[in-house]
């Protein structure tokens, strides 16, 4: 499986930054989890084969550009994209975002082809099919309704965390699944703003050092992202002096393969 955080900042000369503002991640090209910057990053190969996107929670780095993405292919779409989130997501989409003022409704609309977006409501704590992949989401603790992700393509299995502070049922899932090569999980704030992280429901890495405790599985590759550019170098010092064994900071712009 390959995994890419799509880059959300870029230097003066139009290269990435290893600095991320927003989420996006592109599994096998084809399917992302969350749409941050996918309408910003994606190569226009990518920009051909993205059908899938899974919305793990609608706050505006995770979705900034999902507008844009649905507009930029409206024309030429010959089938509908398919944007997979909980039910309480889709209808935040349509009542804040897609509602004729923020942006057109375009579960409304069609082009030549047929509709252009097509939602799919995600059931919590059961596996569904997201193209060539098998997902189950499970809600995490944040302070919107936002899932987790376990995702495997058969022969290896990766999850995300999305953003979240102290939770259980990811854990459970994670841990009755029979292998794990790769943990993404969010790393906000440093141990300082460990009152904010709390209150905004995110980990610190010390609170994440405590979270890692309820991981069974060992030799898993585990990457920190979500890390706020702020204070990023606080961080990923934090972070680094953990000792947590595969544990790392996720470079935006990098194909990691499992
Ligand atoms: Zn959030
Ligand atoms: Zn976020």
């Amino acid at each position: 499986m390959r995994i890419q955080l799509l880059p959300s900042t870029f230097d003066s000369q139009g290269h990435a930054t290893s600095e991320q503002r927003l989420t996006c991640f592109l599994i096998d090209d084809c399917v992302a989890v969350d749409a941050g910057s996918l309408a910003l990053a994606a190569t226009s190969e990518q920009r051909k084969k993205i059908r899938d996107i899974i919305v793990t929670h609608p706050h505006m780095d995770h979705i900034a550009s999902l507008p844009i993405f649905i507009d930029d292919l409206f024309p030429t779409l010959k089938s509908p994209i398919r944007i997979y989130a909980t039910q309480v997501v889709i209808d935040l989409l349509e009542r804040d975002i897609f509602n004729w003022n923020v942006y057109p409704r375009f579960s409304e609309l069609k082009n030549h082809y047929g509709p252009v977006i097509e939602y799919v409501p995600i059931p919590a704590a059961q596996e569904f099919k997201v193209a060539h992949l098998n997902v189950t989401a499970v809600a995490v603790n944040h302070i919107v309704p936002t899932v987790g992700l376990l995702v495997s393509d058969g022969r290896r299995t990766v999850a995300f965390s999305s953003d979240t502070s102290e939770t259980q049922e990811f854990w459970n899932i994670i841990n009755r699944s029979p292998s794990l090569e790769a943990l993404l999980i969010e790393a906000s704030f440093p141990n300082s703003m460990a009152e904010l992280a709390e209150v905004s429901r995110h980990f610190t890495p010390a609170s994440l050092h405590r979270e890692l405790g309820k991981l069974n599985h060992k030799g898993v590759d585990i990457l920190a992202v979500h890390i706020k550019p702020a204070y990023r170098q606080v961080i990923i010092d934090e972070l680094n002096t953990l000792n947590v064994p595969g544990l790392r900071v996720m470079e935006p712009g990098r194909i990691y393969d499992w």
